[in-house]
């Protein structure tokens, strides 16, 4: 190998790869002649397998910021790569494409199809995957057993209480393992003591997979879970803060 290459090599193997990098983030709605800037200049760099939180009032921009990170909307300005990938160049097919391979989403009205059992809604996103019946069946199973819903596997939403649903919904965002999932608002209708149930969950399952999770939220309690809080105010960063002494049981 040539100085030259080996040199590069070295340099690829000490660059730190993230999960996430967004930069100058921007976004701008328009209501009639009204310019709302919901974000501005926001830049932030994710590890893979971090839990963050994004911590703000209402009306701060948060759900903004993790529907451009999710690609569920475009930015006016900015850049925001997903392992290594820009989405904001992409187009409308391969941005879905990357999204069913990359992306779990958790709802805070959980966003379950009412027609469907809890073992159908958790299948949903292995279809697209282009799992067979039987295998869809059984990992939609062992994940519904897993957050402890072993019982309610032919449970239709309207049967099950709000955690019971919240479940189903994480179930479903995380039966693929996909590397990112977010989450907005997750535990925004449950009580305290099943809010409590809902984000260990969350952060037990992230762990195991080493997912990186993202969760949006007003409540300083839930946000008190993240590794990293992101404090948004006014459509920017206004602090991060870091939890010190982190340790994971492996
Ligand atoms: P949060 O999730 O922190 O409550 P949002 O990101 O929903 O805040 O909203 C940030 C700002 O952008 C608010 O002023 C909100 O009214 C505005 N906004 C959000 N979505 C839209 C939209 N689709 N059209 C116009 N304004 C919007
Ligand atoms: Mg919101």
């Amino acid at each position: 190998m040539q100085c030259n290459q080996l040199i590069n090599a070295i340099r690829r193997r000490l660059t730190i790869s993230y999960a996430i990098e967004i930069h100058n983030l921007r976004k701008v709605y328009k209501v009639g002649s009204e310019k709302i800037v919901a974000l501005d200049n926001v830049s932030l760099d994710i590890t893979p397998g971090e839990i963050c939180c994004i911590l703000g009032t209402s009306g701060s921009g948060k759900s903004t910021l993790l529907n451009l990170i999710a690609g569920l909307e475009k930015p006016s300005k900015g850049t925001i790569k997903i392992n290594g990938k820009h989405i904001e160049k992409m187009t409308e097919k391969d941005l879905a494409r990357f999204r069913q391979r990359n992306i779990g989403f958790v709802f805070q009205s959980y966003n379950l199809l009412s027609s469907l059992t809890a073992q159908e809604n958790v299948s949903l996103p292995l279809i697209f995957r282009g799992i067979k019946k039987q295998v869809r069946d059984e990992l939609a199973a062992d994940i519904l057993a897993a957050v402890g819903l072993k019982r309610h596997l032919k449970h239709k939403p309207t049967q099950m209480s709000g955690g019971q649903q919240q479940r189903v919904g994480i179930a479903r965002a995380f039966v693929s393992k996909p590397p990112v999932v977010f989450a907005d608002e997750p535990t925004g209708n449950l009580d305290s003591r099943t809010t409590l149930e809902i984000m260990e969950l969350m952060l037990e399952i992230a762990h195991e997979n080493h997912q990186t999770l993202i969760i949006v939220t007003h409540d300083s309690h839930v946000a008190s879970f993240a590794d990293r809080i992101i404090h948004i105010l006014d459509g920017n960063i206004q602090k991060i803060k870091k939890k010190e002494n982190v340790i994971y049981e492996i």
